[in-house]
């Protein structure tokens, strides 16, 4: 958790559950619910299942008082802008057309509250792990850099988050909320939802 986040965490409970580990079929994970006050948002609730035989962890983030599909997008257009605040949850999707980004919901999906430059060396991080062939090298060292100054505000980039559930969020003054209709919201993909938040 980054320490900034620390900040709108209200409460934290941990308790035992008697939900089966999806990862070594254990039965009994400890579940560590915090309540949050998101800033312009409200309340929201992170709920953390950890598996105490395999280590196992998965967790997800819902925002109380938004139940609408949603679509937020913001303009980085400075340093600053880097440091705005986002929530996504498992079944966000995250868009920077610019950059060729796209990190969609699916079986692995992690939910996170941080900042767009933390979604951008969460990025990094992956392209680093992977591996290429040698033709392939190139191109991905050519999107490293360009990730790096859009990172540094370098490059002005759009940030797009959407999901059907409302559960993600922009927390900027200058971000821009849209209410998807039912067709934009059922051609997002939703992830698998292993903690029952809805
Ligand atoms: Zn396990």
């Amino acid at each position: 958790m980054d320490p900034s986040e620390s900040t709108i965490i209200k409460n934290t409970m941990e308790s035992m559950t008697p939900i089966e580990c999806p990862a070594c079929g254990h039965k009994g994970m400890k579940s560590i619910v915090s309540t949050l006050d998101l800033p312009m948002l409200g309340d929201a609730l992170e709920t953390t299942l950890i598996c105490p035989k395999c280590g196992f962890r998965t967790s997800d983030v819902m925002i109380t008082g938004q139940n609408e599909p949603v679509r937020y997008t913001f303009h980085v257009k400075g340093a600053e802008d880097v440091n705005a605040r986002v929530v996504r949850s498992t079944s966000g999707t995250i868009r920077i057309p610019e950059l060729g980004i796209l990190i969609e919901p699916g079986p692995a999906s992690e939910s996170f509250i941080s900042n767009i430059e933390g979604v951008l060396m969460r990025v990094m991080e992956v392209l680093q792990g992977l591996e290429f062939g040698e033709g392939e090298a190139a191109a991905v060292e050519g999107r490293k850099k360009e990730i790096e100054e859009a990172m540094n505000a370098g490059i002005p980039f759009t940030f797009i988050i959407e999901d059907p559930f409302g559960n993600s969020a922009i927390l900027h003054e200058h971000a821009k909320k849209e209410v998807l209709s039912q067709d934009e919201a059922a051609k997002l993909k939703t992830g698998e939802l292993i903690l029952p938040l809805k």
